[in-house]
């Protein structure tokens, strides 16, 4: 097989350039339309499934995409050609060195910058915050005291938390300070997430939380007074902000039973997708806002209790928030094609999951009993393969052993219990196990687990030799990453799914929090491809069996439906599939997305 190999300028990469351009741009007072092509070119890349360096180095016309013009596709051919954008070179020298980071700090708009930049000489955030200390700061025409105190405290605040939180982690301090809360206030009614965490992005900047309250006043210095509370920010009758442990920003507002509508779908976001949202209600002769949907002529603005109702108002069907990114969702909206999203109710079955005969905590027992309590119709019992002696892997003996334990166990459960393995994937792709073991197995998951830093063309052609493998169903947590913790693997992602494709292997959706593995713009390409997903737990621990609502996010993400997730199909269908020969998945899975489709009416 031939691999295509292309350039390491990735989608991320070019996003950053167009978006650190936008900011430049904003420093120095240039044209508006400059700057505004620039965000939106940044906004359409990172919407992206597909690599655009790889586009632009087979020579095709980047100027296709909705966003992308004449000026902005020539910098990304540069990009990709050389390295550099002479653009972008020639604004960094006439700036001082550290401005963006100037910019990231809350309260520092572009005009702000400027004039600290020229007027005090601040080329730092730590000359910032001297400034602001020393109240040369609040001097600054538009400053003020006030000002200059909260961009203080924003600095602070800044330091306190180290960048985005993983969607995990924000997700577990959500409902625990929520449950702290209605512990403190009777008077609450209802708490809800609005925001990323809404939108369950992979990582999440600040908390928003909206509050129904019968004793709303309560609500604020409550939240303030909690125990995990690090910091307050902002405490005011419709706002209260504060910094919780691990160093989450916390945004609470005060929302009317009878206007919730438009304060959800005001906060939920994305910007972008508000943005959109604006200019569609505009054309129509009606603004929005955080309160309601104002009808221009009259000045008259009406109040939507829920989400569904404000949407219904600009004659459009109610928008999931994991679509809500400003990308093709407003005109699949308006078309009546937007996705039948899959639900967690649509999983049938959890085919990754480990016991204490490897690194997991329970006993193969125990563990196969819990899974049958969530009401699967199937699972595979995956634990790790030799290799991995640090998770006390399982010889071929070991394995043979666990297999007729397994199918022992098959006797007392309707559940259908496939044995499996998760097998490494060595250095040099061969699966760490031969395929006569193999070959005992109903499902046989292939991952990499170590070598993780060998380079892009090494790695791709590692885990393609797995795919080739006969026995091989499904690729384990592609690219290995850890959020915050551990950098995805290298690889070229389109030849990765092309050959999942051509060799008829399906690509797990890892539902650990701290893994989503794929990530959605991963997914999204994998569905177009007609590649299988699969979506599983992963679990070491009995708890783990319910996270699988964190990787159906991702696969919503996705524009997935059940009809795109292997294990959101009845036992049968999923068996005919796995008992197909692989040469024939491809076609099999096909055919029974069409059947879906039909069958569901779509
Ligand atoms: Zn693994
Ligand atoms: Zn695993």
């Amino acid at each position: 097989m031939v691999i295509l190999m292309t350039t390491q300028i990735s989608n991320d990469d070019i996003v950053t350039l167009f978006s650190n351009m936008a900011a430049m741009l904003e420093i120095k007072g240039d044209s508006v339309f400059k700057i505004r092509a620039y965000q939106r070119a940044a906004n359409t890349i990172d919407q992206l499934s597909w690599s655009l360096a790889t586009a632009a180095a087979n020579g095709e016309d980047l100027r296709k995409i909705p966003g992308i013009g004449k000026a902005i596709s020539e910098k990304v051919q540069e990009y990709v050609a050389t390295g550099h954008v002479a653009a972008y070179d020639r604004l960094a020298e006439e700036l001082p060195p550290n401005v963006l980071d100037l910019l990231e700090v809350p309260g520092m708009g572009p005009k702000t910058v400027k004039a600290a930049v020229e007027e005090l000489g601040i080329s730092s955030v730590v000359e910032l915050e001297q400034a602001a200390l020393d109240g040369r700061l609040a001097q600054l025409p538009r400053m003020g005291k006030k000002s200059a105190e909260n961009i203080l405290r924003h600095i602070h605040a800044q330091r306190m938390r180290s960048d985005r939180t993983p969607l995990g982690i924000a997700a577990e301090t959500c409902a625990a300070v929520s449950a702290q809360l209605f512990d403190a206030c009777p008077g609450l009614v209802s708490l809800t997430p609005a925001g990323s965490l809404r939108r369950w992005e992979e990582t999440i900047g600040d908390l928003d939380l909206i509050a129904i309250s019968d004793n709303p006043s309560e609500t604020g210095p409550a939240l303030a007074a909690l125990p995990s509370v690090r910091e307050t920010l902002v405490q005011g009758d419709s706002k209260t902000s504060v910094v919780v442990d691990p160093g989450i920003q916390i945004d609470l507002r005060i929302g009317e039973p009878d206007a919730m509508g438009a304060m959800l779908q005001y906060f939920t976001g994305s910007q972008q997708h508000n943005i959109r949202l604006r200019d569609y209600a505009n054309r129509q002769g009606l603004s929005l806002n955080e309160y309601g949907i104002t009808v221009i002529e009259s000045g008259v603005t009406e109040k939507f209790a829920d989400e569904a109702s404000f949407y219904d108002r600009l004659g459009l069907p109610w928008i999931a928030p994991e679509l809500r990114r400003g990308a093709d969702e407003l005109d699949a909206a308006r078309a009546g094609s937007l996705p039948n999203l899959i639900t967690v109710e649509d999983l049938r079955g959890d085919l990754h999951l480990h016991s204490d005969w490897s690194d997991g905590k329970f006993p193969l027992e125990e563990m196969v009993a819990a899974v049958a309590a969530m009401g699967y119709e199937y699972m595979a019992l995956t634990d790790h393969s030799q290799g991995l002696g640090v998770a006390n892997g399982l010889t071929p003996d070991r394995l043979a052993r666990q297999i007729e334990i397994l199918k022992a166990l098959q006797d007392r459960y309707d559940m259908t219990i496939l044995c499996g393995s998760e097998v490494d994937i060595r250095a040099d792709g061969a699966m760490d196990f031969p395929d006569d073991v193999l070959a005992m197995l109903d499902w046989v998951i292939a991952s990499v687990h170590n070598a993780m830093s060998q380079d892009r063309e090494t790695m791709t052609r590692r885990i393609v030799r797995a795919m080739e493998n006969p026995y091989v169903c499904v690729i384990g947590h592609a690219s290995t990453r850890l959020l915050g913790h551990r950098d995805p693997v290298d690889f070229d992602i389109e030849t990765l799914l092309q050959t999942a494709r051509d060799t008829g292997t399906a690509m797990e959706i890892n539902a650990a929090p701290e893994r989503l593995d794929l990530k959605d713009t991963h997914a999204a390409r994998a569905r177009e491809l007609g590649v299988p997903l699969v979506i599983n737990t992963d679990s070491h621990h009995t708890d783990g069996l319910s996270n699988q609502r964190y990787g159906v996010a991702v696969a919503r993400r996705a524009w997935c439906g059940p009809e795109h997730v292997l294990n959101a199909y009845p036992r049968a269908e999923f068996l005919a599939w796995l008992r197909s020969h692989k040469g024939e998945r491809a076609a099999r899975f096909d055919a029974m997305v069409a059947r879906r489709r039909v069958e569901s009416g779509q």
